[in-house]
């Protein structure tokens, strides 16, 4: 039975995604243009299910520009089959569907920022009834929510897992029993926004699904090393919650180290214009008042470049990754060691 707010998104799944076995479609997004008067988007979306067990939801390409999410759930859709699972799993790999065939982080149609965008709007823009689709009519009723990032074209991250911090210590615990599980060399916390949070997990939140993210490298391209990171720590959190009856790859043994980002003076961004040197990669400690970047002038090349300094000890967790760069661009995310609790 759907909720009210269900009822009025305009938005069709075309597969019963509560039936048993595997079964993949579209959702269908009515979409009326020039070149086709009566058409929908078509999102693709999969489900497999097998009797009572855990109930999963595996999203990506919230942003589209963002590969490792996308191409790994295409990889398990190929693969999985009911019998190698108990409960429901359900896999939207290209959230965004119109920003992920124009291989951007927001639709080309409205520009819209799928994971600024939730709660949505029924009957608001492309990307507004999307996001409402997924909170009021896709996420009541699982256990689970992961969502897939990486950094997309302008960032590269260190691959990270990605959660908000919950004041339950049980809640919080299960949480970090996921991040531990996806196996990524760092994850970090962040506070959780309040009731009105626009992101997916934010979302989920408010329908009561537990639910991280990741940031699995990014830069516009995947690595043999992102990929393994991605497809092996999705069948790692499946195993971890019960769905995978299969064996999933061990995580690596170096574990993962625990962080979070607060504050302002986790940010290095540009105060001018210019072309974009970093002194660091990601995954260096650094130090406050330490040299982080210079930001060098084409149009003026013999002005002197502008140095930007670190504003703390940290990790570097994420970088830009054009040189080319604007006043206000992010050029460095920094994190520290997660405080024992
Ligand atoms: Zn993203």
């Amino acid at each position: 039975m759907a909720s009210p707010e269900a009822a009025r998104s305009q938005l069709r799944c075309d597969i019963d995604l509560q039936a048993q076995g595997k079964a993949t479609g579209f959702v269908r997004l009515p979409h009326s243009v020039h070149r086709s008067a009566y058409g929908w988007i078509p999102i693709p979306i999969v489900r497999i299910a097998n009797g009572p067990g855990p109930r999963v939801l595996m999203v990506a390409g919230n942003h589209g520009d963002e590969w490792e999410g996308q191409i790994a759930l295409g990889r398990l859709i190929q693969s999985i089959t009911p019998e190698q699972i108990r409960g429901q799993l359900v896999i939207l790999p290209s959230a965004n569907f119109p920003a992920s065939m124009a291989g951007q982080r927001t639709s080309p149609i409205d520009d819209g920022n799928l994971n600024r965008t939730f709660p949505g709007d029924p009957l608001g823009s492309v990307t507004e009834q999307i996001a409402w689709w997924m909170e009021h009519a896709l996420l009541p009723g699982f256990d689970y929510s992961f969502d897939f990032h990486s950094g997309g074209n302008s960032l590269v991250y260190l691959p990270s897992t990605l959660a908000y911090r919950d004041r339950d210590p049980q809640r919080m615990e299960a949480v970090l029993g996921l991040v531990r599980a996806f196996g990524a060399p760092a994850a970090y916390i962040v506070d959780a926004p309040l009731s009105g949070g626009r992101s997916f997990t934010a979302a989920s939140i408010r329908q009561g699904v537990t639910s991280i993210a990741t940031e699995v490298g990014g830069g516009g391209y995947v690595t043999p090393q992102s990929m393994a990171l991605m497809e092996g720590g999705m069948r790692r959190l499946l195993a971890h919650v019960g769905l995978w009856q299969g064996t999933a790859p061990p995580a690596p043994a170096t574990g993962t180290r625990l962080t979070e980002v607060r504050g302002d003076d986790c940010y290095v961004y540009a105060t001018e214009a210019g072309l974009f040197e970093p002194l660091v990669d990601i995954g260096t400690e650094v130090r406050r008042g330490q040299p982080a970047a210079r930001i060098h002038f084409q149009h003026t090349p013999w002005r002197e470049p502008v140095l930007l300094q670190f504003q703390r000890d940290a990790l570097v967790l994420c970088k830009r990754g054009p040189a080319p760069c604007e006043r206000g661009d992010c050029l460095f995310q920094l994190a520290t060691d997660l405080p024992a609790a």
